[in-house]
């Protein structure tokens, strides 16, 4: 659809991934996009970050998920943050590894040093209580409850089996991202599955006119 392609272009979804790269500039606002296209800095740390459980991530995301885990204990889910705001330099090591044993899958789930959205402080793993592998996440009765939930408290399920052309990750149901209840639940409303599609119609406003004729 030529109206699609408009969006995409804007998004920069046209460039070839990790080579096609902007220096993300705005770092510290809540509505940042960080993916294979927009890098943060090495130095990039956020600046307040705060504990949940045994991770740290910026205090409105920390907030915002207490109330989250706490909506979802009283409906008898629970669940556990297990990864929160991750370092350039630990990011760099956990894709090495990955790329190590497995070269050619590795980018589908891990995100190369700067490209990660856990390095922007907003973006949190959720788990079962007992941990272990997030996959052991997927299709639980927490998964649910944070898909028709999530947004209530401001968070998106940032990578979907919807998205992930878009994206270029697998589907990780466990991955939240902290966006505001505004943004969130404008995307649950409007049924747009990637943050990079509404990022550029809603936020930036460039979805464009269809120039092609
Ligand atoms: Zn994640």
């Amino acid at each position: 659809m030529p109206g699609d392609v408009v969006w995409r272009v804007n998004a920069g979804l046209d460039g070839v991934v990790y080579h096609d790269v902007q220096d993300v500039s705005n770092p510290y606002e809540l509505t940042v996009i960080v993916n294979k296209y927009n890098k943060l800095k090495e130095s990039y740390v956020p600046p307040d970050l705060k504990s949940i459980g045994n991770v740290k991530v910026r205090a409105e995301a920390a907030d915002a998920y207490v109330k989250m885990a706490t909506a979802a204990a009283i409906d008898g889910i629970f669940f556990i943050p297990q990864s929160g705001y991750r370092s350039y330099s630990y990011q760099d090591q956990l894709y090495t590894n990955y790329k190590a044993t497995d070269p050619n899958g590795a980018d589908t789930y891990s995100a190369r040093p700067g490209f990660s959205e856990h390095q922007t402080g907003l973006a949190i793993d959720l788990n079962i209580p007992s941990g272990g592998s997030l996959r052991n996440f997927t299709g639980t009765p927490q998964a649910k409850w944070v898909e028709e939930h999530a947004h209530e408290f401001g968070f998106i399920i940032r990578y979907t089996d919807k998205n992930t052309d878009i994206t270029g990750y697998i589907s990780e149901p466990w991955h939240i991202r902290f966006l505001g209840i505004e943004h969130a639940t404008n995307m649950k409303k409007f049924g747009i599955d990637s943050y990079e599609e509404y990022k550029v119609k809603y936020i930036d406003h460039k979805e464009g006119e269809n120039t092609e004729s």
